[in-house]
């Protein structure tokens, strides 16, 4: 099927056509690095992951570049705070961000791009929007003329009148109120950089498009945010792009995703309301945060409780024992039960089912419904039999790694995983004393375990464990 998308700017669902065939490029807004990220970035930048893992599930060649913001207001603003260099403080948290993605699991990205890096391009940019007329130099820096740009506001859906509401980077020197910077002279105690109008910075919007420029061309397949860059972010970077290179559009698709919420409102640094990425992994893995986080539609808001968080956690769990129990029934070669010919035409729709809720405009919440299904129907197998077809079995296993890997999840080998290398030696030893029945020695494993507060449990399926609650 063919993927449809929902485009910010035209506010409808659209076909998914790459401008050239099945290579698809992407641009999604980085972090401003001040700061350790927090859930709301995760909430986002796992959104991206995923629509990225789709893309690639779907055959299409996908280069997705991330920009870093390392030049920045609130940079400067935290490095005299703390009395350090800005670009030491953000190379800081830069590294921190990439620890974070990793932790997450985000590993779609082809290219991050420093904005520190790309101060040539930049400038180039700059210099062409003055030669034809889109920006001029004053005493504070060059700035972008809205007025010169007369689709400006139309992916905000924003009328002249409206966007006037909206005062921007006050300063007297500006032709009109709407103006933004595009090269901020410098001022003591910032960085700066040579350039022909005098030491400055860029400002925050040419960072992106000249970051984009220089890799994925004038035009390129996707943009992606948080919601809050839609005005003024995304809609100056449009009035920047399309007025130098005089094509239209610069970007196909917009998408934005909604925020994390507490008690109603975004998740946000400047409203100390936020827990940290590295904070939430001390309490859940990932796999049980990337669920969280998916239950829920892109662009959607998300309402941040912990009881949701615990309640994605218990149903991984269960899903994760799903696969368990499949690997661990006996296998058998002969023909197909009855139930297993169901569940094996079970096994297609679902495939189905995630392929098109995917193909929805990314519908992770009706996807996941999918992989869900399939587990209740293959918990009635367990009640059924305690064997499987082999091959039936090794199907299972491999839709359920392969459907859930898009989303992240179910890539670890198993819940003991998570069990030292010790305790699982034990519950090994323990087995093969069963098989020679040596009651009396499995016995005193198992006394060893609970000490250790590990509790066994027999089951048809094999040994099941589970830590002790307090
Ligand atoms: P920042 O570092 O604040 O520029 O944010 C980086 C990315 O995270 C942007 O795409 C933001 O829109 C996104 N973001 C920040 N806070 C949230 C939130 N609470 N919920 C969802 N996305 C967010």
């Amino acid at each position: 099927m063919t993927i449809r998308i929902y485009n910010s700017y035209t506010r409808k669902k659209e076909d998914f056509k790459p401008i050239s065939n099945k290579k698809v490029r992407m641009f999604v807004c980085g972090p401003t690095v001040y700061d350790f990220s927090h859930l709301g970035h995760a909430r986002t930048y796992i959104a991206y992951d995923v629509i990225a893992k789709w893309l690639r599930y779907k055959g299409f060649d996908l280069f997705y570049l991330m920009n870093i913001t390392d030049i920045d207001d609130k940079i400067i603003k935290r490095a005299k705070e703390n009395n350090e260099d800005p670009i030491k403080l953000a190379r800081r948290f830069e590294e921190y961000f990439f620890k974070d993605m990793a932790s997450l699991g985000i590993d779609t990205i082809n290219l991050y791009a420093r904005a520190s890096e790309h101060i040539p391009e930049i400038i180039d940019q700059i210099k062409r929007l003055i030669e034809k007329g889109f920006a001029y130099v004053t005493k504070t820096g060059v700035y972008f003329d809205v007025s010169k740009f007369e689709d400006y506001g139309k992916l905000s859906h924003q009328d002249p009148e409206e966007l006037k509401r909206h005062r921007i980077e006050p300063d007297p020197n500006k032709r009109n109120e709407q103006d933004f910077s595009l090269w901020k002279r410098r001022k003591e105690g910032e960085p700066y950089w040579d350039s022909p109008w005098g030491e400055g910075r860029p400002g925050w919007h040419i960072e992106d498009t000249a970051i984009a420029e220089k890799y994925l061309g004038q035009q390129y397949d996707i943009h992606g945010g948080g919601a809050d860059l839609i005005f003024p972010h995304h809609e100056a970077e449009i009035a920047q792009m399309e007025s130098v290179s005089g094509k239209k559009p610069m970007v196909r698709y917009w998408l934005h995703t909604g925020f994390l919420k507490v008690k109603g409102k975004k998740m946000a640094k400047s409203l100390g309301n936020y827990i940290t990425i590295r904070d939430a992994l001390k309490k859940y893995d990932a796999e049980t945060l990337r669920l969280f986080f998916l239950s829920t539609y892109y662009r959607s808001p998300i309402d941040f409780y912990e009881e949701k968080i615990e309640q994605a956690k218990r149903a991984l769990e269960a899903l994760q024992r799903t696969v368990d129990n499949i690997k661990e029934l006996n296998k058998r070669v002969d023909g197909l039960t009855e139930y297993e010919k169901t569940l094996e035409k079970i096994i297609e729709e679902s495939r189905r089912g995630f392929e098109d809720a995917m193909d929805d405009d990314f519908n992770t919440p009706l996807a996941l419904s999918h992989l869900f299904n399939l587990a209740r129907e293959v918990n009635k197998l367990f009640n059924k039999q305690k064997d499987v077809n082999k091959r039936l079995a090794d199907k299972l296993i491999a839709t359920f790694k392969e459907l859930g890997g898009i989303f992240g999840l179910l890539q670890k080998e198993g819940i003991n995983e998570e069990l030292p290398e010790e305790l699982r030696m034990l519950i090994e030893k323990r087995k093969i004393l069963k098989e020679k029945k040596d009651w009396k020695a499995a016995d005193e494993i198992r006394k060893r375990l609970e000490d250790l507060g590990i509790i066994l449990e027999d089951t048809p399926q094999g040994v099941k464990w589970k830590r002790k609650s307090s």
